[in-house]
C-alpha cells in the first residue's frame, strides 16, 4: 500500500487571499483563537484612554473637567459595545474592528478638547496623539485592510486637526509629519506581520488536521486489511481470535450468550485436484458469500478459519435458534448447486458439513475449549455422512 504524499508547506501554498472554501473556517479560527486578545485589548485600550485624563488635567488644565466628562462617556458607550459586540455578535471582523473604531472617535474628541484649550502646552501636547495609532494598529489580527483603512482616517483627523491648532502654518505641521508618519507606517507593518502570522498558523493547523484525519483513514483501513481475509473478503483467523476473547469476555462479564459453528467444505480436496487451484477459490469465495448472506441481520460474524474451514460466531442464547441458523447455512450452500462429480459419495453437488456449540456448555473454560469442541462435532459430522449438521459430542468411551 502506498501512502499518499502530503503537499509542500502549507503557508507558501495561499500567500495572496484567502481561498473562498477556507473562510468560513479562517473566520472561526480567528475567534477560537483571538477573541480573547481582541476582546482583552478593547478593555487595555480603554484603560490606556481612561488613564490619559491625568496628562489632560496637567497639561490642558482648563479643559480638565469636559475631559473627564467626555472619557466617563465614551467609556460607558465604549463598555456598552463591546458587551453587544463579544456577547451578541459572531462578527470576526466587528470583534477585530471595534476597538480601532472606538479609536477614531475618542482621536476625535480628544481633539476637540486641545481646540478649545487655551494652554500654551497644546502643541507639544498634540505629539500623544500617536498613542492613537499605535493602539489601533497594534490590536488588530484578523483584517488588514480594515486596520489600514482606519489608519488612513485617524492619520487624516490628526493631521487635519494639527494644521488646524497650528492654524495653517507649515513649520509644525512638517515637524509632526516627520515624526507621526514614520510611526504610523511602522505600527502598520507590524499589523501586517501579526496577520500574516495568524494566517499562517492557521493554514499549518488545516493542514495538520488535514494529515490527521489522513491518517486516521488510513489507520482505519490497514485494521481493516489486517484483519480480513485476502481471498474471500470475510474475517480473518485474527479477526476470529479477537471476536472470540471479546465475546467470551463479554458472556463471563455480562451474561451474553452466543454459539460457534465450524463449517467445513466437504470433499474439497477432490473438488480442487479435479477443477483446479483457480476454480477451487472462486468456490471458497462464493461458498462464504453464501454464509455471509445467510446470516444478515448484525447478530453473526463470518470468518476464514483456514483452508476450507470457516467459523460463524452467532449471538444466541438458544441451541434450537442455533439449530435453525446452522440448517440454513448448510440448505444455503448445499442450493448453490455447485457441481461437484468428484466426490465419493452419492451426491453430486457441493455441500459443506457443521459442528457447533453454545459457548456457555458444561466443561469450556476458555475460547480454544469452544473451538475444540466444534472440531470435536464436525469430525463426527464428517464421520456419520457429512452435509449435516452436529450440535452435540457423540457419547465417550
Ligand atoms: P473433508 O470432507 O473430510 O473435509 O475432505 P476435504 O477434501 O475437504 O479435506 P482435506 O483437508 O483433505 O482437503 C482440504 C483441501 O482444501 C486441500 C486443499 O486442496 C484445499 N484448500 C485449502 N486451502 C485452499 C485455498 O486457499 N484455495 C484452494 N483452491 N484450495 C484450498
Ligand atoms: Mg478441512
Ligand atoms: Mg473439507
Amino acid at each position: 500500500m502506498t501512502l499518499p504524499e502530503f503537499p509542500a508547506e502549507p503557508s507558501r501554498q495561499f500567500q495572496g487571499t484567502m481561498p473562498p472554501s477556507l473562510r468560513v473556517a479562517y473566520k472561526a479560527y480567528v475567534i477560537r483563537h483571538y477573541r480573547r486578545f481582541l476582546l482583552a485589548i478593547n478593555f487595555i485600550a480603554m484603560a490606556a484612554y481612561d488613564s490619559y485624563v491625568l496628562a489632560d488635567a496637567l497639561l490642558i488644565p482648563d479643559m480638565a473637567k469636559e475631559s473627564l466628562l467626555l472619557r466617563t462617556a465614551l467609556s460607558l458607550i465604549g463598555l456598552l459595545n463591546i458587551f453587544l459586540v463579544f456577547r451578541f455578535s459572531r462578527s470576526v471582523l466587528a470583534m477585530d474592528l471595534l476597538m480601532p473604531v472606538h479609536d477614531i472617535i475618542s482621536t476625535l474628541a480628544w481633539f476637540e478638547l486641545l481646540k478649545r484649550s487655551a494652554s500654551p502646552d497644546v502643541p507639544f501636547f498634540l505629539y500623544a496623539s500617536v498613542v492613537f495609532i499605535l493602539l489601533g494598529n497594534l490590536g488588530v489580527r484578523y483584517s488588514f485592510k480594515g486596520i489600514a483603512l482606519i489608519s488612513a482616517i485617524i492619520s487624516a483627523i490628526i493631521l487635519y486637526n494639527v494644521w488646524l491648532i497650528h492654524d495653517g502654518a507649515a513649520k509644525p505641521v512638517l515637524i509632526f509629519t516627520l515624526v507621526y508618519l514614520p510611526v504610523a507606517l511602522f505600527s502598520l507593518f507590524i499589523s501586517w506581520t501579526n496577520i500574516r502570522g495568524v494566517r499562517q498558523a492557521f493554514l499549518a493547523d488545516q493542514e495538520e488536521r488535514r494529515q490527521r484525519s489522513e491518517l486516521a483513514s488510513l489507520n482505519l483501513r490497514l485494521q481493516e486489511l489486517a484483519s480480513t481475509d485476502a481471498l474471500t473478503g470475510v474475517g480473518n483467523r485474527r479477526a476470529l481470535d479477537t471476536q472470540l476473547n471479546a465475546s467470551w469476555d463479554g458472556m463471563r462479564a455480562h451474561g451474553r450468550p452466543f454459539a460457534l459453528l465450524l463449517v467445513d467444505i466437504d470433499y474439497f480436496k477432490p473438488y480442487n485436484d479435479h477443477f483446479g487451484h483457480q476454480t477451487g477459490d472462486r468456490c471458497l469465495c462464493r461458498v462464504a458469500e453464501s454464509l455471509v448472506g445467510s446470516l444478515r441481520g448484525g447478530r453473526a460474524s463470518v470468518y476464514r478459519y483456514g483452508g476450507e474451514e470457516f467459523v460463524v460466531l452467532l449471538e444466541t442464547g438458544s441451541v434450537d435458534d442455533l439449530r435453525r441458523v446452522a440448517e440454513r447455512l448448510r440448505e444455503q450452500v448445499a442450493s448453490l448447486n455447485i457441481e461437484h462429480l468428484h466426490r465419493p459419495d452419492a451426491l453430486r453437488h457441493l455441500t459443506i458439513s457443521l459442528g457447533a456449540a453454545m459457548a456457555n456448555e458444561e466443561g469450556l473454560n476458555q475460547p480454544l475449549d469452544l473451538l475444540a469442541r466444534c472440531d470435536q462435532r464436525l469430525y463426527c459430522a464428517k464421520q456419520t455422512g457429512r452435509n449435516r449438521v452436529q450440535l452435540s459430542s457423540p457419547p465417550t468411551g
